[in-house]
């Protein structure tokens, strides 16, 4: 068995690396940005040779966070001493950057998923904990980085993205007593749950609207499915990145277990699922080929949209 390893162990491979890369997965949400920002700015603040490294297009949504203009696409010749994966179950959810973590002395796998595959030379895996904005803060408080408001404001996105600000059963104690700690920077909290929550566009409000009126619900309603097509893509001129939040309020109605959300991309579907209080979405997702957490679980099923949904529906129906 892969050993778990210690903040201590990952801080020394931080102190004597030369290089640093940061990198987290495709479809960036507020986690893994505020994560890999907050994790940049603090390794800058100790005088790392650090790169904060591009996998996909950042949604808008985000381009409040600090230093997000400093990250870029890796160059062919890029040879970090040290690559640092944060927030991603496996190494194919780094996508791009997949061969150059592979390729680096050292890569450490730092993250919060029960169906992480421990892919790293370095592994620290807390699975209970709300998200790798947690485990971002303490490997800074080990490193002895003093936490300005620039880093907490990026920590505090990690933190209340995952959680939906504060309402899922991964929120504890410690998730709290972390914000009250980043509080003391005087970074300005109110700002950022304006930009997080109460920032909605006209295209993304019609595009919910239009899904949700399409909204089914299967197994005594245990269950909801909505789907997103590209169709309805260009009726409400929202972009594919506007359905976050989406699944979540399939979700959260009344009497429903498990949302289910099916988006139409090129080639794919890509499945998104939350649960309320006892469904395991995770192991659901890990049946094809995904994964993620119990409450919250994504994958990819390469098949027509009723194809996919029949596939996914007939696996619920064994499990719920
Ligand atoms: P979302 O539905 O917001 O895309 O993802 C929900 C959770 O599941 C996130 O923690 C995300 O990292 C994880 N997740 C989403 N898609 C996949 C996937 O294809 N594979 C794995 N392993 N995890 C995923
Ligand atoms: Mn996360």
């Amino acid at each position: 068995m892969i050993k778990m390893n210690s903040y201590k162990e990952l801080s020394k491979a931080i102190k004597e690396a030369k290089s640093i890369a940061i990198a987290s997965h495709v479809s960036p949400d507020g986690d893994n940005l505020g994560s890999s920002l907050g994790l940049y700015l603090g390794l800058k603040k100790i005088k790392k040779d650090v790169k904060v490294l591009k996998v996909d297009k950042i949604p808008e949504k985000y381009l409040f966070l600090p230093a997000v203009d400093q990250i870029e696409e890796a160059e062919s010749n890029y040879k970090p001493d040290l690559f640092i994966a944060l927030d991603c179950a496996d190494e194919d959810r780094l996508h791009i950057n997949k061969d150059l973590a592979r390729s680096s002395k050292m890569l450490i796998n730092l993250d919060h998923h029960i169906s992480n595959t421990m892919y790293g030379d370095l592994n620290l895996i807390e699975k209970d904990s709300s998200s790798t904005g947690e485990l971002v803060y303490k490997l800074m408080v080990e490193l002895g980085i003093e936490i300005d408001d620039e880093i907490a404001s990026c920590i505090y996105t990690a933190i209340s993205s995952d959680t939906g600000s504060f309402k899922y059963s991964n929120t504890s104690g410690r998730t709290h007593k972390i914000v009250s700690e980043l509080y003391k920077t005087g970074f300005n909290p109110g700002e950022i749950n304006i930009k997080l929550y109460q920032n909605q566009t006209m295209e993304q409000t019609k595009l919910f609207s239009h899904a949700m009126s399409g909204l089914e619900t299967y197994f005594q309603a245990k269950v909801g499915l909505i789907v997103v097509s590209q169709e309805m893509l260009k009726k409400t001129g929202a972009k594919m990145e506007d359905t976050e939040g989406l699944v979540e309020q399939v979700r959260d109605i009344k009497g429903i277990e498990l949302a289910i959300l099916l988006k139409e991309k090129e080639d794919c579907i890509k499945v998104s699922t939350r649960s309320k209080a006892y469904f395991n979405a995770s192991d659901l997702c890990a049946y094809f080929n995904g994964g993620g957490h119990k409450r919250a679980a994504g994958c990819t099923i390469y098949k027509s949209m009723q194809d996919a949904k029949d596939e996914i529906l007939e696996k619920v129906e064994s499990l719920i």
